[in-house]
């Protein structure tokens, strides 16, 4: 499949999301990452960024509780270009009344290739990486083909007979 590049900023849009039992080590990597992070657009959803915003003093654009629909639109951001880099600490040992939200949001940053880290040692390779501090052309799949593909609905056919 061809590719279209969408170009990445060298302030990134960065969504931080951790569910309760990963908050406190979402918050504790902030907290060593603060200086770094400050200089970029932080979202979040809205529990994990009013903790942010708090313990870290620095400006969380705060989504709705990711249970409330949070989750969803980081998603929608995603597909509008609106973000370009998820820290998604999810609770692999609890189930959640949204998973299917949860799902939907780690699909949408595959499907347009969005950088995601989904525990801390990946964040830390992500934060550290030389390519945060420079514009990076992000390889989107092109889906043209899929948009305008032909579906065949058989109501041709359906006149066809009807002729007949
Ligand atoms: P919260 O949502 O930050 O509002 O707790 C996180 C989530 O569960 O997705």
């Amino acid at each position: 499949m061809p590719h279209i590049k969408v170009p990445m900023e060298h302030d990134k849009k960065i969504a931080l999301v951790a569910h309760d039992n990963k908050k406190r080590d979402l918050l504790e990597w902030a907290k060593f990452n603060r200086d770094l992070l400050a200089h970029h657009q932080i979202y979040a959803t809205g529990t994990t960024g009013k903790i942010l915003e708090r313990e870290l003093n620095i400006k969380v654009i705060k989504l709705k509780s990711g249970p409330l629909g949070g989750d969803q639109q980081i998603g929608a951001k995603i597909v509008e270009n609106e973000i370009d880099f998820l820290i998604f600490f999810w609770d692999p040992l609890e189930p959640q009344p949204h998973d299917p939200d949860v799902k939907a949001l780690l699909r949408m940053a595959v499907v347009w290739n969005i950088p995601i880290a989904n525990n801390r040692s990946s964040a830390d390779f992500m934060i550290s990486s030389p390519l945060m501090d420079s514009p990076y052309d992000r390889l989107v799949p092109d889906y043209e083909d899929y948009v305008v593909r032909e579906i065949h609905l058989g109501v041709e056919d359906d006149l066809e007979e009807e002729k007949e």
